[in-house]
């Protein structure tokens, strides 16, 4: 354990990690299940086109969001453009920016505007009142993120749709296995799409999905991610590809066979981080609802950097010079980065703020408890030292520079 500044790898110490450990690193799986299931479909020689495994995956994941249709697609993207298409939506689309960039990204992609909308500083999801706010004769639909897994204000966000005649659409992709009121994600809305992407707790190599209870909606978007052959009506786009393939499947399923040990591996990670983490000034661990479900697939602290005196960045820096791969989940936002920026003036104050405290830490079944015990080690000692640290910084920073420039 480190107990100084000078242990630090920034400051010249041995890094505390030898191999990289990282956010987002696949969950362990069950690779002779696996197996099996890729040597079955090469036995049936079925390989893609709504095989077997694709319906079984599909089947499951509709189980587990309790709607009556998941349409399996290669990955979330393109499951949200063809959502975006399906439902024929035009004009804005309201949506938060504080947010994976492929949410903004498939909305534009199918030329519509993303408006991006404030928060809800205590929940990070998107903020009703300021939803009602925004909607103006050019907005055609809301679309949510249930950010961290943690639900969206669903009834208000249904309220406002519906006071509104705005459809509503929720990108869940953190969100598989979560509650909200004891009902679970995937029945909010019209429809939702989930992410299956390697780094996602249910993982498929890539792969998404819509979840829906409206029939006609699963079967315009199947139809459409299978070149828009059986389309019931006529749809001047024609189709694309867009099918999940069964060795995604069979990976989906192996996952979603683990899904129950990986999640209660993810809360003991997420209750050692609390607690290691517990009373540190100007240091809090997002906390969940623990009426709900979760699937705690984020471990994400926010760093006030006028009570530790350490910017969040400089954390991010020294954690990594650790060999500590954490990821600020999502900063810069979404209306920072291009093609948003210079196409609206958005004022998120609340967005801005939230984005630029936050850190996402490793966590997952490939995390040990003595890993997890040695990121708390750094953070804490990185945070309680705050303000000598970013002076000692700024000096071997402004040390450097002389000898650069008196070379
Ligand atoms: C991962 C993610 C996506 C994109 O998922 P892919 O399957 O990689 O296309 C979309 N939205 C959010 C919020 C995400 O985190």
């Amino acid at each position: 354990m480190k107990r100084d500044l000078g242990d630090l790898a920034l400051f010249g110490g041995h890094a505390s990690f030898i191999q990289q450990i990282h956010v987002g690193r696949p969950n362990g799986i069950d690779r002779a299940r696996l197996f099996d299931r890729l040597s079955w479909a090469l036995d049936n020689q079925w390989l893609t086109n709504n095989g077997p495994l694709a319906r079984e995956f599909e089947e499951r994941v509709a189980d587990l969001a309790g709607v009556r249709n998941c349409v399996a697609i290669c990955n979330a993207t393109s499951a949200l453009q063809l959502l975006v298409h399906a439902a024929e939506l035009t004009g804005e689309v309201i949506m938060p920016s504080l947010t994976f960039a492929a949410t903004a990204h498939a909305v534009r992609w199918l030329g519509m505007e993303p408006v991006f909308c404030d928060i809800d500083p205590g929940t990070g999801c998107l903020d009703p009142e300021k939803v009602a706010a925004a909607i103006t004769p050019r907005t055609s639909a809301i679309f949510g993120v249930h950010l961290w897994g943690r639900p969206c204000d669903v009834d208000a966000l249904e309220k406002v749709a519906a006071d509104t005649s705005v459809r509503l659409f929720f990108d869940a992709a953190h969100a598989i296995g979560c509650t909200s009121q004891g009902r679970p994600v995937g029945g909010f809305g019209e429809a939702e799409v989930f992410s299956f992407h390697a780094t996602k707790v249910v993982n498929a190599f890539e792969g998404g999905a819509v979840v829906t209870d409206n029939d006609d909606l699963a079967h315009h978007i199947r139809s459409l991610a299978n070149f828009g052959f059986g389309l019931k009506s006529a749809n001047d786009a024609g189709g694309t590809n867009a099918k999940m393939s069964e060795a995604s499947a069979a990976m989906g399923l192996t996952s979603l066979d683990a899904f129950d040990d990986v999640v209660r591996q993810n809360r003991s990670n997420y209750e050692q981080y609390r607690a290691e983490l517990s009373g540190l000034p100007g240091v809090s661990v997002i906390d969940f609802d623990h009426e709900e479900l979760n699937n705690y697939q984020y471990v994400i602290i926010e760093v006030d950097e006028e009570i530790t005196g350490l910017p969040r960045d400089l954390l991010l820096a020294l954690l990594r010079a650790e060999n500590v791969v954490a990821q600020r989940y999502f900063s810069p936002p979404c209306h920072r980065m291009e093609p948003y920026r210079s196409r609206q003036d958005a004022h998120l104050p609340h967005t801005e703020e939230l984005s630029a405290r936050v850190l996402a830490l490793p966590t997952g079944s490939t995390i040990s408890r003595e890993d997890i015990r040695r990121v708390c080690n750094i953070v804490r000692l990185a945070a309680s030292r705050g303000s000598e640290l970013t002076a000692r910084w700024e000096q071997s920073r402004s040390g450097d520079q002389g000898l650069v420039s008196s070379g």
